[in-house]
């Protein structure tokens, strides 16, 4: 983590003076590196292909860039930026909402499912178009299919997190046929903190001359500033585990990774017996009630989330500094994005994985190697200072 200070800054980099206002507003002070490095490409209307570790800004980057190209009063709908999910899509619209404060003209909406379709279509048929949609591939596609999301004036096409858009054929599929649907002349840019040369290649094939930025090497991703250990343990010996370190450690905000819905519920059940403040989020619950605790959770009215790795990408929430890998992620691209919502934007944070069984020693090899990083096994006394 932590800032690269080098010498440009926001204000060289000559946005807007009401985009420059609101950055001073949000407390931005220095660009980090993939900000300096991208923001003035995308500015001027380049494609952009770009990789770089979990917090470092990305969203900044597609956010101001948008926001410094459209007019004044722009054409609905100027620019479109497509997510995995509904709580990533509330999240980045939100951070539009917070860059456009002082561009009255231009709006923006975030569609997804789980809301009934006839919204959406009110809402593209209304006198208030947005000019900036947010959206998750399944219901922008289905608009678009009954003819109600009309992207002629399309200017920007943005992905966020996507390798996970490219690499599931299902999504992927959905991606492609929203494409067709744009102008053939537009911006495109992507963005993940992982990305296969597999993917890169699927990525290139939407662009054009993009500005490529792979801003760490696979092996660099894992975060500086963040503490990582590991726990051996069996299956019967976790809940016991978990419940003594949530005694014992000073947290802000802990998340809590598991496999499975029914593990998500029941593990979160265990924690407010026992008098946690604890909430979970998974997939079987309704939309309202997915962004209702997505939203508690970040508003501090609980400390302890238990997730699927529905929240396991792009989901930024400041006050969360410890992760805890409750089961085992599936490989190592999802370990790192789990451990990255600890330690956003260079700040200290703490990730303990749960370790039980052959296979789980070997994922956990796997991801030593590949991040060349030394997970060491958790001490019996942990320095405050360091998380
Ligand atoms: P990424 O998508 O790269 O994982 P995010 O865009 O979610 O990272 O940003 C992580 C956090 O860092 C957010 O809370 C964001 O507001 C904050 N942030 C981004 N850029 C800056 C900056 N230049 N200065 C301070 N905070 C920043
Ligand atoms: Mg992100």
């Amino acid at each position: 983590g932590g800032l690269a200070q080098t010498t440009t800054s926001f204000k060289d980099m000559l946005l807007k003076p009401e985009l420059n206002r609101a950055i001073t507003d949000c407390g931005f002070e220095h660009p980090s590196e993939v900000q300096q490095e991208c923001i003035p490409n995308a500015m001027m209307g380049v494609d952009i292909l770009c990789q770089a570790k979990s917090g470092m800004g990305k969203t900044a980057v597609f956010v101001l860039t948008t926001l410094q190209q459209l007019p004044e009063n722009p054409k609905p709908v100027s620019a479109m930026i497509l997510c995995h999910n509904r709580e990533l899509a509330f999240q980045i619209n939100k951070e539009f909402i917070r860059f456009l404060k002082n561009m009255p003209d231009i709006r923006t909406e975030v569609i997804f499912g789980g809301v009934p379709i006839q919204e959406h279509i009110t809402l593209l048929k209304g006198l208030k178009k947005p000019h900036i949609i947010v959206g998750t591939p399944g219901r922008v596609l289905a608009l678009v299919k009954k003819g109600d999301l009309d992207f002629s004036n399309l200017q920007i096409f943005v992905l966020d997190e996507c390798d996970k858009m490219l690499e599931e054929v299902d999504m992927r599929s959905d991606v492609q046929q929203i494409f067709k649907a744009t102008p053939p002349k537009k911006q495109v840019m992507m963005f993940s903190a992982t990305m296969t040369d597999d993917v890169k290649n699927i990525c290139r094939k939407f662009m054009r001359n993009p500005f490529e930025i792979f801003i760490d090497n696979q092996s660099k991703l894992t975060l500086h500033g963040l503490k990582q250990y590991y726990i051996k343990l069996e299956e019967k010996q976790k809940i016991m585990k978990l419940t003594d370190l949530l005694d014992a450690l000073q947290f802000n905000q802990v998340i809590i990774f598991v496999d499975t819905v029914d593990r998500a519920m029941t593990l979160d059940q265990v924690l407010r017996k026992d008098n946690f403040p604890s909430i979970s989020i998974h997939r079987s619950l309704s939309q309202e009630e997915r962004i209702k605790r997505y939203t508690d959770f970040k508003d501090f009215k609980h400390r302890i989330l238990v997730s699927t790795d529905i929240f396991g990408r792009g989901i930024d929430i400041e006050r969360v500094n410890v992760v805890f890998n409750y089961d085992m992620p599936k490989d190592s691209d999802s370990y790192l994005h789990r451990v990255g919502r600890a330690g956003r934007f260079g700040t200290k944070g703490l990730a303990i994985t749960f370790v039980s069984g052959q296979e789980d020693l070997s994922t956990l090899d796997q991801i030593q190697k590949r991040f060349e990083v030394k997970i060491e096994e958790l001490p019996t006394v942990i320095d405050v200072s360091t998380y």
